[in-house]
């Protein structure tokens, strides 16, 4: 029980490094937040030796009757968070990430359905014939299976995320494309606002399986009851992938999509401020839910993942560990610990807090000339559309490296390429977690100012070469070489 200081002083260094990054710069990454201490401690614990195959009360190790007890607090937490009638509503709290066994779990188990259904396509007999192998991992099924059944995402240049069917034209990218027939729908490209009529007509044409909502850069609310019209008229399930706003939902700052979807899927790392993880809570007395809850166990284990990682999910009580003050006191393992959170009411101001800081920060930047994708925000984040100022997202990304302001280059709709795009997102999570509120925010929007006009000086007066060395030197060898360029 040394500490890693001492038994590894070089990743510690690492560690400490980073905190240093954290805290003394300004986080603005859309998908980032900074998580309570209690849920950093959580995440640390003695939960990471033990291996919980299966469910509570159905597991393939002994050893588990604190795992059970723990794994079933924090399901609870999780449908108490977003205010659920467990009568109605259950929830899988294993999958590891929102890619890994999320998303792709809920996919799985969605499309999975429906091939079992077909009687006539000798595809998805070749589907039903290996079906009793689900017991085989995900990666089995990778190796046996062609893309099958539809599914209609956003697409990844107007916002979706990777694992909604993104392809591109000369590849399969992605778990999600490569095993299903993806096609996306768009956001209007007037208004970047999401084009549900041309989803409908599109639906009506690719007859998709599943249509999932959702997104990573899309800075509007949803229109569930829009999409459930659509869904239920071409006999789709309809899923909500709500990764980025899941803390703003159950803060109720948003439309609920529980009232409309059959599957809602998120991380638990970006608004809903807690570890790195995944919850897929699927619908148990809907038209479409006979048998959910089974195949959404069976999707997250066996077939994407084996053992839950207990560490992120589920609550201990270490009597061993000791604060400074020698008390012994209670760990709660990290999800369930920020989901405790999020049913308290501070965390509702926080999500209000989010909202206005981001909404704050679009109008100041509008107000400096800048465009933005759909002219403003109703959630936690905003698309700065900079190609109007002929700029690319990868060089103020970098730029703002060097001022200790983190952002990340993002595709803005109509973008050519998603390698190189033409804007950044930035969110409020993180700096409202550092109690940041309006007037904060609006120095900030400065700071961000003058970097995309440093940006612009590089680039335009003193000739994109200067610029091009900036960032190269910085890359290379760090903010020491980056000073060396300034002067
Ligand atoms: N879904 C959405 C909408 C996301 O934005 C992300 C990540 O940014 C994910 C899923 C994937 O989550 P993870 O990075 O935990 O795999």
């Amino acid at each position: 029980y040394a500490p890693l200081a001492e038994i590894d002083p070089e990743i510690q260094n690492i560690i400490d490094k980073e905190t240093w990054r954290q805290f003394s710069g300004l986080e603005l990454i859309a998908s980032e937040n900074l998580t309570s201490r209690a849920t950093l401690e959580a995440n640390g614990s003695i939960l990471t030796n033990k291996y919980s195959e299966g469910l509570p009360a159905a597991r393939y190790y002994g050893g588990n009757e604190y795992i059970d007890e723990l794994e079933v607090l924090c399901r609870e937490r999780a449908l108490k968070a977003f205010n659920l009638d467990p009568a109605k509503w259950g929830v899988n709290v294993q999958p590891y990430s929102g890619s890994v066994s999320d998303s792709v779990g809920a996919l799985l188990v969605l499309t999975c359905e429906s091939m079992l259904d077909c009687q006539v396509c000798p595809k998805h007999i070749l589907i039903r014939d290996i079906s009793h192998h689900v017991t085989d991992s995900f990666a089995a099924l990778t190796a046996l299976l062609q893309p099958q059944d539809r599914l209609m995402g956003l697409g990844l240049p107007d916002g979706g995320h990777l694992t909604h069917g993104y392809y591109t034209a000369k590849k399969k990218m992605t778990a999600s494309s490569i095993y299903f027939q993806s096609f996306p729908y768009a956001v209007d490209p007037t208004t970047h606002l999401i084009d549900y009529a041309g989803l409908q007509r599109q639906a009506k044409i690719f007859k998709p399986r599943l249509i999932i909502c959702g997104a990573s850069a899309y800075p509007r609310d949803w229109d569930y009851a829009a999409l459930k019209k659509t869904a239920d008229a071409e006999g789709a399930y309809l899923m909500a992938d709500i990764a980025h706003t899941s803390g703003l939902i159950a803060a109720q700052t948003l439309n609920n999509p529980f009232e409309f979807c059959d599957v809602v899927t998120t991380t638990t790392h970006k608004t809903l401020r807690g570890p790195r993880a995944g919850l897929i809570f699927f619908k148990k007395d809907g038209p479409n839910s006979q048998d959910l809850e089974k195949r959404v166990n069976d999707a997250v284990f066996p077939a994407c993942q084996g053992g839950p990682h207990n560490n992120v999910r589920t609550p201990i009580f270490l009597g061993f560990r000791v604060h400074a003050d020698k008390k012994p006191y209670q760990t709660i393992a990290a999800v369930a610990t920020a989901l405790l959170q999020v049913s308290q009411p501070s965390f509702k101001a926080y999500a209000k807090q989010v909202i206005a800081n981001a909404q704050t920060l679009a109008s100041v930047l509008i107000e400096y000339g800048y465009k933005l994708q759909t002219g403003g925000t109703d959630n936690h984040l905003v698309l700065w559309d900079l190609r109007p100022i002929g700029l690319t997202g990868s060089k103020v990304e970098k730029v703002c490296d060097l001022l200790g302001i983190t952002i990340n280059k993002n595709a803005v709709s109509g973008d050519a390429s998603a390698q190189t795009p033409g804007g950044i997102r930035l969110g409020t999570s993180a700096l409202t977690s550092r109690n940041m509120t309006e007037e904060d925010i609006k120095s900030v929007a400065g700071f961000l100012h003058r970097a995309v006009q440093l940006s612009l000086f590089l680039q335009k007066e003193a000739g994109s070469k200067l610029l091009k060395d900036f960032i190269r030197v910085a890359t290379t060898e760090g903010s020491a070489g980056a000073a060396q360029v300034k002067e």
